[in-house]
């Protein structure tokens, strides 16, 4: 699953979210640390780690 890395523009606070491609409708996420909605995605950043199955 893509991981999108957000900015909060309030308090600065970065932070990742994996969603999925249905999730990822552009509505901006919460900021963890303030709860602000202010935050802005980063530009993506695709991870190549492997991604072991349990
Ligand atoms: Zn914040």
């Amino acid at each position: 699953m893509p991981t999108y890395e957000y900015r909060c523009g309030k308090c600065g606070k970065r932070f990742a979210l994996v969603q999925r491609i249905s999730e990822h409708t552009g509505r901006a996420p919460a900021c963890p640390k303030c709860r602000s909605r202010s935050t802005r995605q980063l530009p993506a950043v695709f991870y190549a780690k492997t991604v072991k199955k349990s």
